[in-house]
């Protein structure tokens, strides 16, 4: 191990931090990404000096040169995580040491010096404690933290950058889409494309949404809350969401999801409900599935449910499908039952409900 691997986190208190009526009052209604906290973690990286000045401070702004790589060039990554309530009052992490190895892979990808995977959990554990009193108690709430990095030398040479700046902050979240999780109708996206065989897709960076946003514009103008998107080879296979990935199940009780072949990202929520799954005693696939084909199968019966799980929204009924030449209804277009049980395992397990039986929990206090 080296050096900047065992450094611990200075804190600096926010002097002005919300007042505890005031963030109760937020706690409240949170809504999804628009409360957030008084403090972020920040740590530094240069050639020099490798990772250093590790600490929890006053969450403020970046005082950044207009000539900052990250403003042209686009090095940049993030995670997305939540911190859960338990029972008793305590909180705890779900499988951080998976968003440490994503972050990583991510950081690889995009040629950025990768963050120590027990720095990375060393900082969201060291957050979400002096937090605390931000993480919300209220059914499907949670403290969501948003770990990223980014290229801060300042130059406008093509290069990887040589210095970064990592930052951790959070966020008080209730669900993400309003009312729960009502089912969603997707716009399938013949127009654009998510990501190609050896591009980002699998690397969780902000370039990636960048590319998907004119995508889901469109998914909006059609009245569709999503957009699912095809391989961009043969425009045929199911990739995944903007930020989901996405399940189907069939009316023998199997269930299948779209390989991890390079262009899709590797959902932590898709690889535990996978395991949940198969506890429950479903089979699950891992392969292609086709667009003309799930047309066909909603329409016939034989495929009964579909949906999209992520951190964010845990998992998400699929009700509809629409595009220019598709329109289809899923089962009944509400949320299966299914859906629904692999939901509250999962969700039991997170908010200490249910036995942790593959060892997921970090617990914290
Ligand atoms: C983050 C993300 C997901 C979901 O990953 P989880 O680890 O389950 O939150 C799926 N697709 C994309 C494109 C993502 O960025």
């Amino acid at each position: 191990m080296t050096e900047s691997d065992t450094q611990t986190f200075l804190f600096e208190k926010n002097p002005n931090p919300v007042p505890a009526s005031e963030r109760e009052a937020l706690l409240q209604n949170p809504g999804f990404g628009r409360v957030f906290t008084d403090h972020m973690v920040t740590i530094r990286y240069s050639e020099e000096r490798g990772w250093h000045d590790a600490k929890v401070g006053p969450r403020k702004g970046f005082d950044l040169d207009p000539a900052t790589v990250v403003f042209h060039y686009a090095q940049e990554i993030f995670e997305g995580m939540k911190a859960y309530r338990l029972p008793d009052g305590g909180a705890t992490l779900f499988r951080p040491d998976a968003n440490a190895r994503r972050f990583r892979n991510s950081a690889l990808r995009l040629a950025m010096t990768p963050l120590p995977e027990e720095l990375f959990v060393e900082s969201v554990r060291a957050l979400t404690r002096v937090e605390r009193d931000w993480i919300p108690a209220a059914d499907g709430a949670a403290l969501y933290l948003r770990p990223f990095m980014f290229a801060t030398e300042v130059l406008l040479g093509v290069k990887p950058s040589a210095e970064y700046v990592y930052c951790v902050i959070a966020s008080s979240v209730g669900s993400y889409f309003k009312g729960g999780s009502p089912a969603v109708t997707l716009w399938v996206s013949e127009n654009y494309t998510r990501a190609a065989p050896g591009g980002t897709g699998e690397a969780k960076c902000g370039g990636n949404y960048a590319a998907s946003l004119a995508a889901q514009a469109e998914a909006i103008e059609q009245g569709c809350e999503q957009v699912v998107f095809l391989d961009a080879v043969e425009r045929r296979y199911i990739e995944e969401l903007g930020g989901m990935n996405v399940f189907f199940v069939f009316n023998d009780g199997s269930l299948q999801t779209p390989p991890l072949t390079g262009t899709i990202l590797p959902g932590i929520t898709r690889d535990s409900l996978i395991t949940l799954a198969r506890d429950l005693g479903l089979t699950v696939r891992e392969e292609p599935y086709a667009i003309d084909q799930w047309q066909a199968d909603a329409q016939s019966g034989r495929l009964t449910e579909a949906f999209a799980c992520g951190t964010a929204a845990v998992v998400t009924p699929i009700g509809k499908v629409k595009g220019r030449k598709y329109g289809f209804t899923i089962g009944d277009g509400g949320a299966g039952p299914v859906a629904s049980r692999l939901k509250a395992a999962l969700l039991d397990i997170q908010n200490g409900r249910a036995a942790d039986r593959h060892g997921w929990l970090d617990r914290l206090f």
